[in-house]
C-alpha cells in the first residue's frame, strides 16, 4: 500500500541537523495518524550524513534514502526525491531546520481544501538583506510577472504537492523554484501560506552570489519554456518576420528608385548589403524556429533522461527498478 503523504528532503553535509529534524519530524507526522514515509536524498554529503541517515533507517520503517552517487545539487536531489516518493501528497523542505515541521498541517489542510500546489511563503525573511532578500525579491516580482502565477515567494523549497502535479515534470539547473511557473500551463490550483523563516543554527550554506546568475537565466528558459516550448515557431518565427520584412523594405525603396527616380546603386551598395543581411538574418530566425518544432516534437515524445544516478537505494518496501 502506498503511503498517503511523502516528505522529500535532500542533504547535503547536514551532519548537525538531521537528527533534530527527524526527530521534530516525527513528532508532527505521527501525531497526524495518518500515513506517511520519509523519503531521505543524500546529495552526495562527505560528512557523516549518510552514517547518520542510515541509522535512522534501520529504527524506521517509514524511511526510505536514496543516495546520489555525488553532489549533483539541491534541484537534482529533489527531483530523485520526487521520482522515489510514492505519496499521493507530496511535501518538499530543507534538510537544515529553516523550515519548521510544524508547518506541514497546514500545507496539509489547504491540499484537503482542494489545492494542487500550496507555496510556502517566508513572510518575514530573516536571511541577510543585500545578498539574499534583494535578489530573491527582484526574482520573485519577475517571476510573478512573467508566468502570471501569483504568489510571493517562489524560491522556498517548503511546498506541498499532489501527486499529479510533481510527476508530471522534470526538473534541471535551478529550476525547482520554479515549479509553480511550469506547471501554472497545466492549469493546476495553487494557493500559498505563510511558513516560519529560522536562521540556519548548524552547518553552512551552500550557495553564494553565483545562485543569482543561474537563476536569471533559468528565469529565461522557464520564460520561453512556459509560452513557447509547444509553439517555438511563433516566437522565432517572429523575430524572423521582423528582419527579413525590415530587409525586403529597404531592397524595394533602392529598386523604386532605381528604376523611377534614377537612384545609383552604386551609391547605395551598403544599404543592398544591409537589405540581404536583414534577409538572411530573418531567414536563418524562421529556419531555427522550424528546428525548434522539431525539438519540441522530440521533446514531447520521447522518454526523458534523468539528470542524477542513484548510487543505492534503502527501501523497506518493494522499490521498483525501472527508475534506476
Ligand atoms: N542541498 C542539497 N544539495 C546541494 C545543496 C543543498 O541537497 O548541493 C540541500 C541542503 O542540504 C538543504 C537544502 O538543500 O537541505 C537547502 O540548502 P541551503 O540551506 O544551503 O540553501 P539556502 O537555505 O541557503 O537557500
Ligand atoms: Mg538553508
Amino acid at each position: 500500500m502506498n503511503p498517503e503523504i511523502s516528505i522529500v528532503i535532500p542533504f547535503y553535509n547536514e551532519e548537525d541537523n538531521i537528527e533534530e529534524l527527524y526527530h521534530c519530524l516525527k513528532k508532527v507526522l505521527d501525531g497526524l495518524g495518518r500515513d506517511y514515509e520519509l523519503v531521505f536524498v543524500d546529495d552526495g554529503s562527505q560528512d557523516r550524513t549518510p552514517e547518520i541517515l542510515q541509522r535512522l533507517f534501520e529504527k524506521d520503517e517509514k524511511i526510505k534514502i536514496v543516495r546520489l552517487r555525488r553532489n549533483f545539487g539541491q534541484t537534482a536531489a529533489l527531483q530523485a526525491g520526487f521520482d522515489h516518493a510514492k505519496g499521493e501528497i507530496i511535501i518538499s523542505m530543507d534538510g537544515d531546520l529553516q523550515h519548521d515541521p510544524a508547518d506541514i498541517p497546514a500545507f496539509l489542510a489547504k491540499i484537503e481544501e482542494g489545492y494542487d500546489i500550496v507555496s510556502g511563503w517566508r513572510k518575514r525573511r530573516v536571511d541577510n538583506f543585500l545578498f539574499r532578500r534583494l535578489p530573491s525579491w527582484v526574482a520573485n516580482r519577475l517571476m510573478r510577472w512573467l508566468s502570471g502565477v501569483p504568489i510571493h515567494d517562489f524560491g522556498t523549497t517548503f511546498k506541498a504537492y499532489r501527486r499529479e502535479v510533481i510527476k508530471g515534470i522534470q526538473l534541471y539547473g535551478e529550476l525547482h523554484r520554479f515549479i509553480p511557473a511550469l506547471i501554472s500551463r497545466t492549469g493546476f490550483k495553487i494557493t500559498e501560506i505563510p511558513i516560519r523563516n529560522i536562521v540556519r543554527q548548524k552547518g553552512k550554506s551552500k550557495y553564494g552570489l553565483g545562485r543569482v546568475r543561474r537563476v536569471f537565466f533559468d528565469l529565461m528558459t522557464v520564460k520561453f519554456i512556459v509560452s513557447f516550448i509547444d509553439r517555438p515557431l511563433q516566437f522565432f518565427g517572429l523575430i524572423g518576420l521582423v528582419f527579413a520584412s525590415l530587409g525586403l523594405l529597404i531592397g524595394l525603396v533602392i529598386a523604386i528608385g532605381f528604376y523611377f527616380f534614377g537612384l545609383s546603386v552604386k551609391d547605395n551598395i551598403g544599404n543592398l548589403i544591409l537589405a540581404s543581411l536583414l534577409i538572411i538574418l530573418g531567414v536563418q530566425f524562421i529556419m531555427t524556429g522550424l528546428l525548434a518544432e522539431i525539438v519540441s516534437r522530440i521533446y514531447f515524445t520521447t522518454h526523458r533522461v534523468k539528470i542524477y544516478s542513484v548510487e543505492k537505494i534503502s527501501s523497506h518496501g518493494n522499490e521498483g527498478t525501472e527508475n534506476l
